[in-house]
């Protein structure tokens, strides 16, 4: 004992620690650049007169630059940073965000498709800020989409970003490009998923992740 007994506990020589990483985060910002929203607007007025619609009216005097506005906030997600935590408490039960908002846009129609998402994963050695499930999706979400890329893409993501044991993704949009016009199939939804990891591979926590989602049949 090389300490006077009278030494206040605090003082005495600690192990040091190694150093932890307390979080570490990614910005996240979308890769085209900023639109031009003068030549948006234009292109809207010319896009408009070529399908015979005036806008000369004192209502729709301002159609064609809301219309720019509006597809470039639909094309603009907000940037974010990407928190994640060291897992101390080594929690390794899947973590389900559900009922997520999605709203996208077909790149084949330009009509929006709007719709929920389930996102969950098997957490390894880092875990995540539950909110930035949801601003991953809209990330990916915000330029032209088709759904069964948008979950891939999430998916993949998060995987790469998180190193999980598992993700899972499950979307159920409707497209208005099917129900409001063409096939007019009004009601109609679309479900897609992709399983990663665990949740792919292991039948138990991929049951468990597609009944909590709903998902499963
Ligand atoms: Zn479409």
């Amino acid at each position: 004992m090389t300490q006077p007994p009278h030494t206040p506990l605090h003082m005495a020589p600690e192990t040091p620690e190694p150093p932890k990483p307390a979080h570490t985060a990614l910005h996240v910002v979308r890769s085209s650049g900023e639109p031009d929203l003068a030549a948006a607007e234009l292109a809207a007025e010319s896009f408009l007169h070529a399908l015979g619609i005036e806008t000369g009216s004192e209502s729709m005097r301002g159609t064609p630059g809301r219309m720019a506005r509006a597809y470039a906030e639909l094309f603009s997600p907000r940037p974010f940073d990407l928190t994640t935590f060291p897992n101390d408490e080594g929690y390794d039960e899947l973590v389900l965000a559900r009922d997520i908002p999605l709203r996208s846009v077909c790149e084949h129609h330009l009509l929006p498709f709007v719709g929920r998402a389930h996102i969950g994963y098997l957490p390894g050695s880092r875990i995540l800020g539950l909110s930035k499930l949801a601003r991953t999706l809209e990330h990916f979400a915000s330029r032209p989409q088709v759904q069964e890329r948008l979950t891939k893409q999430v998916a993949d993501w998060l995987q790469a970003q998180l190193d999980p044991k598992g993700v899972g993704v499950v979307i159920q949009a409707e497209h208005t490009c099917m129900t409001l016009r063409g096939a007019q199939a009004i009601g109609s939804t679309t479900t897609t998923s992709t399983l990663l990891g665990l949740l792919r591979t292991d039948a138990r926590s991929r049951s468990e992740f597609l009944t909590l989602t709903g998902a499963s049949s």
